[in-house]
């Protein structure tokens, strides 16, 4: 369940580490819902990063906008207007929370999460709504790069397998007839893409720790990093 080096044990907790908690992982793994049930547990807040690329891929969309048009986007993102309550994320004062799950957005959000001045505004906006502390925290690059002085850095992992059953009961559930091979297919696709992408792809941080979920329960999940956050506080 756990892999890490010894020589990594005490990594990541020095005086001046941030009270955050960084779940970094791949797509599918359940870092959103891991996340919220944590902060919950503690009683700190919890951030989506991956809505905040979601909603930002939308406003692009919506504005017609491509990765090309270089002076329109710049303005665009100076003034993308994001904000999170609870499970809900607003564009300018929308509720975009169930628009940002669409095909469309899921399709577009893989380039516009691997342009480099999207992120810059994003990690931006994200470094400073975590810099109090008491923040869970999931995503992609937020114990390599966002919050490298967190204290303590989850690598949230489970089968390619194992994730696509997951979203394909949690589609079933929503009343669709989803393929299980083509929700596998779309889970490698943005896999790649995350781990490929030049700018803070997808991986592991030397001092998190690495826990595979295949074969735990979204309960043990939670129970694993509370515990291990408070055993190393
Ligand atoms: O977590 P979720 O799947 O909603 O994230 C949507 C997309 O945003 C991911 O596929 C990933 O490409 C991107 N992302 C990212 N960095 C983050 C969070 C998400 O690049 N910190």
């Amino acid at each position: 369940m756990e892999r890490r080096d010894a020589a990594h044990q005490n990594e990541g907790m020095t005086a001046s580490a941030l009270p955050l908690i960084a779940i970094d992982g791949p797509s599918g793994v359940g870092k959103s819902t891991t996340t919220r049930r944590v902060a919950a547990r503690l009683g700190w807040q919890h951030l989506d990063t991956g809505a905040m690329y979601r909603a930002a891929a939308l406003a692009l969309h919506r504005a017609g906008l491509g990765l090309e048009n270089r002076e329109s986007l710049e303005d665009l993102l100076s003034g993308l207007d994001l904000a999170q309550q609870d499970r809900h994320i607003f564009l300018r004062g929308e509720d975009v929370s169930e628009a940002i799950r669409s095909q469309e957005v899921t399709r577009l959000v893989t380039p516009v999460s691997a342009d480099a001045r999207v992120r810059e505004v994003l990690v931006d906006q994200q470094r400073r709504i975590g810099a109090s502390g008491r923040w869970v925290v999931d995503g992609r690059d937020i114990g390599t790069v966002v919050f490298t002085n967190a204290c303590c850095k989850i690598f949230l992992t489970a089968s390619p397998e194992a994730r696509a059953r997951r979203r394909f009961l949690e589609l079933q559930a929503k009343g669709q007839s989803p393929v299980f091979e083509a929700v596998l297919a779309d889970l490698q696709r943005r896999d790649l893409a995350d781990r490929s992408r030049a700018v803070a792809p997808l991986c592991k941080a030397a001092d998190a720790v690495e826990l595979d979920s295949s074969d735990l329960s979204l309960e043990e999940v939670v129970d694993w990093i509370v515990a291990r956050h408070q055993a190393h506080r």
